[in-house]
């Protein structure tokens, strides 16, 4: 009760702006629209960071069990302030047009998957969002990959939140924290994992390799935003 009341103030607190310049009364406005962050050109096709010289060093924090991981901006500007505000103040508004940026970097780069997998949120987290902004997002791009939404594929324990740990903490907070439903037929089948953002891509591994146990085929990411 008290998380509906929150959630309904939080609506009425921050009403639809610009991603981009703050302006009320749009959730992106034209001439933002032609300045989002778009990935820059020469990133890794795996991993999506700047590639070193030698070894990619985002590849080597990458579970095997993930094929690559596409996304449609950098985390940064607008594409940040979109994910923040959908998540931390209310943002469901903004949900139709980070699912139309989402297809539109579909439609350069398209992608096919059988499942349609958002990254799970935990119940206790769940309960206090009252969403799970990956499902949202994920259910915006299951028609543009001709795949099947399953929101119920991977469960998540209950734990510290990833942003509050450094990048050496994620990893071990994470170890048991995802479940694979019983019963599901995931053998063979093409998995498309959705997220809001990647960071070190830590959850995404977990998540894969969870998948890859219960004998997924193959799993690709898509995330709205990756950190550089
Ligand atoms: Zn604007
Ligand atoms: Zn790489």
């Amino acid at each position: 009760m008290l998380d509906a009341i929150r959630r309904v103030l939080g609506e009425a607190l921050f009403p639809s702006r610009c991603i981009g310049c703050q302006r009320r009364g749009t959730a992106l406005c034209a001439g933002c629209r032609t300045a989002l962050p778009y990935l820059p050109r020469g990133l890794c096709p795996r991993c999506a960071t700047r590639r070193g010289a030698a070894a990619c060093r985002g590849c080597g924090h990458l579970s095997s069990a993930l094929s690559a991981i596409h996304a449609a901006f950098a985390y940064e500007g607008a594409a940040r302030n979109a994910v923040v505000t959908l998540k931390f103040r209310s943002g469901r508004y903004l949900v139709p047009l980070m699912g139309e940026l989402l297809r539109e970097s579909l439609a350069v780069r398209p992608l096919v998957a059988d499942l349609v997998v958002p990254v799970p949120l935990s119940g206790a987290r769940l309960r206090s969002r009252g969403f799970n902004q990956a499902a949202l997002l994920a259910g915006c791009v299951a028609p543009a990959v001709r795949g099947v939404l399953a929101e119920d594929v991977l469960s998540r324990a209950d734990r510290p939140a990833q942003r509050t740990l450094t990048a050496a903490q994620r990893r071990s907070n994470l170890e048991g924290a995802f479940a694979c439903a019983r019963g599901l037929e995931l053998a063979g089948k093409r998995v498309l994992l959705v997220d809001d953002v990647v960071t070190t891509g830590a959850t995404v591994s977990t998540c894969a390799d969870t998948l890859a146990r219960a004998g997924a085929g193959s799993v690709r990411v898509l995330a709205f935003a990756r950190d550089l």
